[in-house]
């Protein structure tokens, strides 16, 4: 197990007229290897959540445990932990600072006090991972797409080797190819490095091809924790907080209102167009042998 969390609560300025719940007794564990998304409106409380899997928050109750330690425990090291568990913020742009692409991925194992020729090392496999030839080294982070620069902002956080990468709304003021491009390229880093990722998202269509696992927030608890197909089913519950389904699904669901036996859990083109083919089939042999004959 990575990590587990239990009871977490967590209240933003206690005491205060600003006081506020963001988390409520929320439970749950992230094994090694999984592709798990966290799902929800705004306000939710996913950020407040994932800022304490690397303990930038402190849990107001409740404990997180890192291989069955507490990580605010006497003596264990939170500063290794901020590189185990790889926080990829909202809008991670907004962090590059550097001159050059090279120089902005080595801050990160810079930090980690390693030596020049592991820096180097890490930065250029970093790179490699997401995907950025040698040609970019050289290039000023303030030239690059709105992909290229998420892209060299995931490789900063690559390049100190966590063992979870947790992603804040990678796609977030993408347009639909960006969008594709960062969430296939996460989706290959968890297939080719096993890196166990977290992905927040408020998008269905996002998530629902690419995590194992969704686990939906609603006012600071945890309303849905199962595989997306299982999550979908409860298509009227998702639109009551505001997130409903891929729209795919929910087409698919108007269909079995109308009486079309197609599958409540289906999340991909190619599924419905199986599923209403064989409805079509079946009902053109009705027609064709009506039943009794
Ligand atoms: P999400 O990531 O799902 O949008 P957040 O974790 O950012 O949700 O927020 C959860 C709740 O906590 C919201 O009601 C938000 O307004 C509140 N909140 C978030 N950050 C702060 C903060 N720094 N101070 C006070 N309240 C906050």
């Amino acid at each position: 197990m990575a990590m587990k969390i239990e009871h977490l609560s967590y209240v933003y300025s206690p005491g205060t007229a600003f006081e506020k719940k963001a988390l409520d007794d929320v439970s749950m564990e992230i094994p090694n290897g999984q592709f798990l998304a966290i799902i929800g409106h705004t306000g939710s409380g996913k950020s407040t959540l994932i800022q304490h899997l690397n303990g930038l928050l402190e849990p107001t109750s409740g404990t997180i445990y890192d291989e069955g330690k507490d990580i605010f425990s006497e003596g264990y090291s939170r500063k290794d932990l901020r590189s185990r568990v790889g926080l990829v913020f909202q809008y991670p742009e907004h962090q590059l600072f550097e001159a050059d692409v090279l120089s902005d991925v080595k801050f990160g194992p810079k930090n980690l006090g390693l030596n020049a020729k592991e820096i180097e090392k890490r930065a250029l496999e970093a790179l490699e991972a997401v995907g950025l030839d040698s040609t970019y080294y050289d290039k000023s982070p303030f030239e690059l797409s709105g992909g290229q620069k998420r892209r060299v902002a995931i490789a900063g956080i690559l390049a100190m080797k966590p063992r979870i990468l947790v992603l804040d709304e990678p796609t977030a003021g993408l347009d639909p190819r960006g969008r594709d491009e960062i969430l296939n390229l996460v989706s290959d880093l968890h297939k080719t490095q096993r890196i166990t990722v977290v992905l927040v998202s408020h998008s269905m269509e996002d998530v629902a091809n690419y995590a194992q696992r969704l686990v939906v927030m609603a006012h600071g608890k945890i309303v849905f924790d199962a595989a997306p197909r299982e999550v979908f089913t409860h298509l009227q519950e998702l639109t009551e907080i505001g997130l409903g389904a891929p729209q795919v699904t929910q087409a698919c669901h108007m269909l079995r209102e109308e009486g079309w036996d197609v599958s409540p859990s289906i999340t991909r083109i190619d599924e419905a167009v199986r599923d209403i083919l064989y409805c079509l089939k079946e009902s053109r042999r009705g027609q064709e042998f009506p039943k009794g004959t």
